[in-house]
């Protein structure tokens, strides 16, 4: 008997990262090995197991020219590129320190998600013109000051509580609650940003998106749980959330965030052909924002999203903590 490729991982029937993740409740238990198996290997990357993306989903010569355009994608994916592999390397941390077979299986196949988006967003910059034997020391030049400032600090809290507090749930409250919680609308926009100019870019954002979900939802459930059977691990967890605000408040992200946002406000007007009046959500047409107004956006979805999640782990004093607008 076949079984059916699940909704949420499906390519078509997938919702988008920001509504799937305030929406669906998924369990370390439900996406287990077989699940990540069907689901994803065989579900969402069916025909985008190399790139990211089909032969049809192209990268257009726009994206190959020199300028602020092709300039702001290669910031962007590089540095989300060593996001990724950073991110990757942290959560074999996760995999060795997890409290139960169920958590240590889904890290597995969260550590094997950020691992193919570090690699599909890297080989893009390949696929843009960047030559293949050049690719590691372009990307570890245009990212050493974002991984020394941004990336270092936040995956260092993560593995203290993991490595060396021995506090596995604290790390994925971390992970989940700071690290990809404040990232995913950064990707949310990305995805439809990039949706008409880099169709390539655009699935590939896509695949991630729908992995993230997953990465979302399960990391909730797991703090959920624990916090349900274990009521007293509340006050530990309400230090290290008030403790990650401390820390986000004191990282320079935004300088990143803007300087490709500048470039990309640059590139959209030379190639306002391509964009016309497609809109970056209703009623918003991409080519009347600014690169401040798109920054702002992606703040206020955070907080939506952090709202919707922390209203369901339970830990309703948290959201005015971690609210940045
Ligand atoms: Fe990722
Ligand atoms: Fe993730």
């Amino acid at each position: 008997m076949t079984l059916p490729i699940p909704a949420e991982t499906d390519w078509d029937k997938a919702p988008g990262l920001l509504d799937g993740a305030m929406n669906l409740d998924l369990s370390a238990e439900q996406c287990n090995l077989a699940y990540w198996f069907r689901g994803v290997a065989q579900g969402t990357l069916r025909d985008r197991a190399e790139s990211g993306h089909t032969a049809d989903e192209i990268t257009p010569e726009h994206m190959r020219t020199d300028g602020p355009l092709r300039d702001a994608q290669i910031l962007e994916l590089g540095c989300r590129s060593i996001a990724e592999e950073e991110g990757t390397r942290a959560l074999a941390y996760y995999v060795a320190h997890a409290t139960g077979i169920a958590e240590m299986d889904f890290f597995a196949t969260q550590l094997m998600d950020e691992a193919r988006h570090s690699m599909v967003f890297r080989n893009h910059l390949v696929e843009m013109g960047i030559p293949a034997d050049e690719l590691r020391s372009t990307i570890t030049k245009l990212s050493a000051d974002y991984k020394r400032e941004v990336l270092d600090p936040i995956l260092e809290f993560a593995l203290r509580a993991v490595r060396e507090e021995g506090d596995f749930i604290g790390a994925v409250a971390i992970f989940t609650i700071i690290i990809e919680g404040v990232l995913a609308p950064a990707a949310e926009l990305s995805e439809r940003k990039w949706n008409l100019i880099d169709p390539a870019a655009s699935a590939i954002a896509r695949g991630a998106a729908i992995d993230e979900i997953r990465h979302l939802t399960v990391g909730s459930s797991i703090v959920k749980q624990h916090l349900d059977r274990n009521p007293t691990y509340r006050d530990r967890l309400m230090d290290i959330i008030t403790r990650g605000r401390k820390l986000w408040d004191e990282i320079p992200d935004k300088k990143y965030i803007m300087e490709r946002e500048h470039l990309f406000q640059e590139g959209m007007h030379q190639h306002a052909h391509l964009i016309g009046d497609y809109e970056l959500f209703p009623g918003q047409r991409l080519l009347d924002t600014t690169a401040e107004e798109r920054y702002a956006t992606a703040e206020r979805w955070t907080d939506k999203m952090a709202a919707t999640r922390l209203a369901y782990m339970g830990l309703d004093e948290a959201i005015e903590i971690l609210r940045l607008t």
